[in-house]
């Protein structure tokens, strides 16, 4: 392919993605070449890069495809001379800084700030049970005001809003508060920063740098456990600004005592301020994510029709991660303008049949146990062990049903599961909840609350 034939090939696209994304994403690729099924662009930053890949790689696939050229996979390179771009304003060297930095800053030198996404703001974040919390801390820390807790520790699994809600911090900070010096950035950068002061012998000013910010963020802080030197050093930055009342916020998949190869210290220093966590999506915070997601695209794609279940649909089977959720729609949006048809029931399960096989969520013994001794307030000993106490026993029978319902597990396996009893009990407790979920309206309700728990 020239340059030319991707020039064209970029104009096509600009009709699917719109003007909007275009610029922002599709119009800095610089295409380089097509060699052995994989097409390589030259992109200004990993950032795009990966979310060119991730938001219209499938597009920009069957486009070249169309096109005739035979491709499996793009390659995204970062160029080494291009200028980045990053969201940073001029750094003000303040009165009091010049005091405490009698070296006068290098011209080049730069905040080490990461660029933000535009559409990780507050107005597009969906709020629900699952993360209310989180969004509540978040907006008050974007708010700008008197430090009230230090750090605001934000954790959960991958893809639960972690980086949206310190984007939109950020974003809500440049807007209420321009005097303030926000940084924002990731763990990884961090240590990339400072392992490079260490080469350039310029650790004065990297420590002077950090130490200048006034609300600084790391995202993703899990990836420095285990690197002993950048640990160190994060540490002396967080105590150097916390001591000076400035506001810091951390994301991490896990809560902070619970991160491996982490020392103590730093450990208790990050649970000091105020520790939420996300948790997992339910399925009304899904929907809702997903309907705001179709409002945004009814601009991007007018005209196009949306039979209704689809959203309910994937709500339901995509409980994953809100990534891969906002994924799909993306590919059945984009698939779906393409060939010009309406988004279908049938549609939709043929363009996203990988997804939906990945995402089917398999529901081990272990789990039904664990939930359903939780739920009885038992221990777990107890609903495998021998006892046969009907408070014991109800439990039990009452996770062996779920076992047969949930699992693919045969009567046999489970019965072993359970202490190694024998598959004739497994039927019997089986059938025991059977006629109770009949006649027992308790018993009737704690099925189905279990059972939603458990597909969570
Ligand atoms: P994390 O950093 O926790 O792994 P991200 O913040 O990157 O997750 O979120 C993954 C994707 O899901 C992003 O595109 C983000 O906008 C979206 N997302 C997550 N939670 C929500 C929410 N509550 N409302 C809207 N979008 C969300
Ligand atoms: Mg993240």
């Amino acid at each position: 392919m020239t340059k030319e034939q991707w020039g064209q090939l970029k104009q096509s696209l600009m009709g699917t993605v719109g003007q909007s994304n275009f610029k922002n994403w599709i119009d800095p690729l610089e295409f380089d070449e097509i060699a052995e099924g994989v097409a390589t662009f030259t992109v200004p930053t990993t950032f795009l890069g990966n979310y060119v890949s991730r938001n219209f790689g499938d597009l920009i696939l069957h486009q070249l495809g169309q096109a005739g050229h035979t491709v499996r996979r793009l390659n995204f390179r970062v160029a080494a001379n291009m200028p980045t771009r990053p969201v940073t304003r001029p750094h003000a060297v303040r009165p009091d800084e010049v005091e405490a930095a009698p070296a006068p800053r290098a011209a080049d030198e730069q905040l080490p700030n990461a660029p933000l996404d535009s559409r990780f703001t507050f107005d597009t974040f969906v709020v629900g049970k699952p993360n209310e919390l989180a969004h509540a801390a978040a907006r008050r820390v974007a708010e700008g005001g008197p430090v009230t807790f230090n750090p605001l520790f934000l954790y959960g699994g991958v893809g639960l809003g972690k980086t949206h809600l310190m984007h939109a911090i950020a974003w809500e900070l440049q807007q209420r508060r321009p005097d303030l010096n926000v940084v924002y950035l990731s763990a990884e950068q961090f240590m990339y920063r400072f392992v490079q002061a260490l080469r350039d012998r310029k650790m004065m000013d990297f420590k002077q740098l950090f130490r200048s910010v006034d609300v600084l963020m790391v995202d993703d802080v899990q990836f420095i456990a285990g690197k002993d030197s950048t640990q160190e050093e994060f540490f002396h930055t967080f105590n150097a600004l916390v001591d000076q009342n400035k506001q810091i916020i951390i994301s991490a998949d896990r809560a902070p005592g619970e991160i491996k190869d982490m020392e103590e210290r730093i450990k208790s220093r990050l649970q000091c301020g105020l520790v939420v966590d996300l948790h997992p999506t339910d399925y009304e915070l899904r929907l809702g994510i997903l309907q705001s997601k179709v409002e945004q695209y009814r601009l991007q794609y007018p005209g196009l029709k949306l039979e209704s279940g689809v959203l309910e649909f994937l709500a339901h089977r995509i409980s994953t991660n809100v990534r891969v959720l906002e994924g799909a729609l993306t590919r059945l949006f984009a698939f779906a303008s393409l060939v010009g048809r309406p988004i279908t029931m049938a549609l939709t399960q043929d363009c996203l049949a990988d997804v939906l096989r990945a995402s089917e969520r398999k529901i081990t013994v272990e789990e039904i146990q664990r939930k359903v001794s939780e739920h009885y307030n038992i221990r777990l000993s107890d609903m495998i062990g021998p006892k046969r106490v009907r408070t014991f026993a109800r439990p039990r029978q009452i996770a062996m049903y779920l076992c047969k319902q949930l699992t693919s597990r045969s009567l046999p396996e489970i019965g072993r599961r359970f202490g190694g009893r024998d598959h004739t009990t497994v039927m019997h407790g089986v059938k025991k909840i059977e006629e109770l979920r009949a006649t027992d309206g308790q018993i009737a309700e704690d099925l189905e609350l279990l059972r939603r728990a458990l597909e969570a």
